[in-house]
């Protein structure tokens, strides 16, 4: 029997970025962040349809200075997607990226924190209707005094009290991140601002490294926090191609069962007992179903694959028939040929240099019915 945990998402407020709501009871979105010079348009844009093709539901850019800014008109004539500005240092630029149309900001209250340059970034957000990130990190956090406090403790209290400034100019458009750069750090940051208030939160761990070590610690911490239903939003921050990021981000989400983008393929580790090259036929059929079946997530968030399947590779018969016997349509592979079973039930004997075309047929089947 297998266990089915169900996740109680805290019921945060709703805030629309673009064409996407975040909150409430709507899924969880995947983020990412452009790693191009922004000024660059041909190559933001570039990179951000390619993060859309990925799955990616909203974009950040850096704004480090004016040109960046004004590209962000430009560039938003180019892309669907909704659009943050990433503000540091120069609440100037927090402006001039609002009139080029961004579609949230992103703040730092470790360098914008004077009270009459946030009262003019909290105007012209008003005006033009959009939401702000009040975005911290374990390495920018400021304004606590000699307070003896943890880093967790640092983060939530620097988020509050930016926060209440914010409320007093009754602006309440706001999503807020608190990114440690440990695991423990951010599980305990996001823990606690989760019970304080009732904006949504951007889920990350900053600084997480190259690819196998940030997927992995962004997996164990954003893990750890959706499972206990905190969250409305993730960004995977690697050192890596930005693809990586919300591939990682999809797959975070499809493990817990909170969003579906594609079919699950399941497949053995393979042993000494493995009857056939698995890898190859995992990705072969990974490849396929990519190419002809995930189209990348609409603006609306509804995955564009007709019905998700589980579907079970497994490489001998030690295991394979039990896990192929669990899922939508499985193989069993023995000696040059493979079991097929579907819904529980062995159909028929495959060959193994046609299993591919096979298995999507019977998904096409599925699919049809
Ligand atoms: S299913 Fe068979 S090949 Fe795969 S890991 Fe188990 S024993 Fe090894």
């Amino acid at each position: 029997m297998t266990v089915n945990m169900k996740i109680i998402r805290r019921k945060a407020r709703v805030v629309k970025i673009g064409k996407v709501y975040i909150g409430g009871n709507y899924p969880l979105a995947v983020q990412s962040m452009a790693k191009t010079r922004t000024a660059d348009v041909a190559d933001t844009v570039s990179q951000i349809k390619s993060l859309q093709a990925a799955g990616c539901e909203i974009v950040r850019v850096a704004v480090k200075d004016a040109s960046d800014a004004l590209a962000i008109k430009k560039i938003k004539q180019d892309i669907s997607l909704p659009l943050v500005a990433d503000i540091h240092f120069n609440w100037r630029l927090a402006i001039k990226a609002i009139e080029s149309g961004a579609d949230k900001i992103r703040l730092n209250p470790g360098n914008i924190y004077k009270d009459n340059e946030l009262k003019f970034v909290i105007s012209a957000l008003k005006d033009a209707g959009i939401p702000l990130r009040v975005g911290l990190n374990s390495g920018s956090v400021r304004g606590l005094g000699s307070r003896k406090l943890s880093m967790p403790q640092k983060l939530v209290r620097s988020c509050l009290d930016y926060i209440k400034r914010i409320e007093k100019l009754k602006f309440y458009d706001i999503v807020i991140s608190l990114k440690g750069s440990t695991v423990w750090d951010t599980i305990d940051a996001y823990r606690r601002i989760a019970k304080e208030c009732e904006y949504p939160l951007h889920l990350g761990v900053t600084a997480t490294g190259l690819p196998r070590q940030g997927a992995i610690k962004s997996s164990v911490a954003l893990g750890i926090l959706l499972s206990e239903g905190i969250g409305d939003t993730l960004r995977v921050s690697l050192t890596d191609d930005p693809l990586q990021e919300v591939l990682a981000a999809r797959a975070i989400l499809e493990s817990l069962g909170l969003r579906h983008f594609g079919h699950e393929i399941i497949s053995c580790p393979t042993c000494g007992r493995c009857e056939v090259d698995l890898i190859r036929v995992v990705k072969d059929l990974e490849d396929k179903l990519t190419t002809n079946d995930q189209r990348p997530a609409t603006s609306d968030q509804r995955p564009t694959t007709k019905k998700s399947l589980k579907i079970a590779l497994m490489g001998c018969v030690v295991n394979g028939p039990g896990e192929a016997k669990q899922a939508d349509i499985g193989i069993a592979f023995g000696r040059g040929s493979g079991l097929l079973f579907k819904k529980g039930k062995p159909v028929r004997k495959i060959a193994i240099h046609n299993c591919i075309d096979e298995i999507v047929r019977e998904i096409r089947k599925e699919q049809r019915r």
